[in-house]
């Protein structure tokens, strides 16, 4: 999670609240109303989703190994702390790599120009097609916040909970023949502010990853294949409540709900709403790419634990993993026989 100061009043009710609130907190603030300004069907109209036409509840249920997640949780913190540009970054490249192998893999790596100076940044892509024509996108952020660089950081929520949770997506997508959209799973870099407090317009400094992607695939026609957009940040929490997200698609929030209450999860999904979210998608939602934001930001009492040292292993729970993640495996499967999918 990128933010590097506080946009919005905590224990909000649990209702949609209007994105104009999150103004006046700060500058970085008026960068969000403007991203979600620009996106006035999901920012205005977020009670309006579309009637669904759903499939019937029916075939098995999505598995999910929780505890070989959370082993994959622990093994990439101990890296230590992974800013762009160091070490152990490298690491993790390599790490997710020989997780990845045999997979059909794509690296996208370019040189970042930021405040601080210029960065390789490495997005990783596994792709697993299916039948129909369309992809399935699911991401997550590997790299730790460049700030917190000189600390023992090491974003065990932020960061390494959902990368291994796609690990874990990873395992059970592979080897099957997907009778359904095509599912690409993204590790997208750089994904936190280089330097929050610089005068830089605040999403020029931050996704720098995720934003060369969507800029990538807008460019050879990928865009137009991609049904859904779901990303994945801040879910291995033990006490889980995964936020309703302005910014995102209403409809397809819709759709992950409907995800969690089939697997009886629904008590951990959309409490609140956080007015406009500012994270990974929103490069694909300024796109129109139907998308949705999975994040728990009340990490901790009053989110205490976000962007500290304190974000660390303890806090988090293998359950947590196993129920974003099979919600997650559980909307895709929903998708994929949703005929049609609600206009863009
Ligand atoms: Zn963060």
């Amino acid at each position: 999670m990128i933010r590097g100061k506080r946009l919005f009043s905590r224990l909000l009710p649990s209702i949609v609240i209007a994105v104009a609130m999150a103004l006046a907190a700060c500058d970085r603030a008026k960068q969000i109303s403007e991203v979600a300004a620009q996106t006035s069907t999901t920012a205005t109209e977020e009670s309006k989703s579309p009637k669904l036409s759903l499939p019937p509840d029916s075939g098995p249920r999505p598995a999910f190994d929780s505890h070989r997640s959370m082993q994959y949780v622990k093994e990439i913190v101990a890296f230590g702390p992974r800013p762009v540009g160091s070490a152990n970054h490298k690491k993790v490249e390599t790490y997710l790599g020989a997780h990845l192998k045999g997979d059909e893999v794509e690296n996208d790596v370019f040189i970042a120009d930021t405040p601080e100076g210029k960065f390789p940044v490495h997005n990783v892509i596994a792709k697993f097609p299916g039948t129909k024509d369309g992809i399935i996108v699911v991401a997550s952020h590997y790299d730790t916040n460049y700030p917190l660089r000189n600390t023992s950081y090491i974003g065990a929520n932020d960061g390494a909970s959902s990368s291994a949770l796609l690990l874990e997506l990873a395992n059970q997508l592979r080897g099957k023949k997907r009778e359904g959209y095509s599912v690409w799973l993204v590790w997208d870099d750089a994904e936190e502010a280089m330097k929050p407090d610089t005068e830089l317009p605040f999403l020029d400094d931050s996704l720098y990853g995720i934003r060369h992607v969507a800029e990538k695939w807008e460019a050879d026609g990928t865009l137009k294949k991609i049904k859904a957009f779901i990303l994945a940040d801040m879910i291995g929490d033990a006490d889980l409540n995964v936020d309703r997200d302005s910014n995102s698609t209403p409809w397809l929030e819709d759709v992950v709900y409907e995800a969690a209450t089939r697997l009886g999860y629904q008590s951990h999904f959309f409490a609140r709403t956080l007015p406009g979210v500012s994270d990974d998608h929103i490069p694909f939602v300024k796109r129109g790419v139907p998308s949705a934001d999975l994040i728990d930001f009340d990490y901790g009492y009053n989110d205490v634990f976000w962007h500290t040292t304190q974000d660390t292993v303890d806090k988090l729970s293998p359950k947590s993993l196993e129920i974003v993640g099979r919600t997650i495996l559980e909307t895709i499967s929903i998708l994929d026989k949703m005929n049609p999918l609600p206009p863009r």
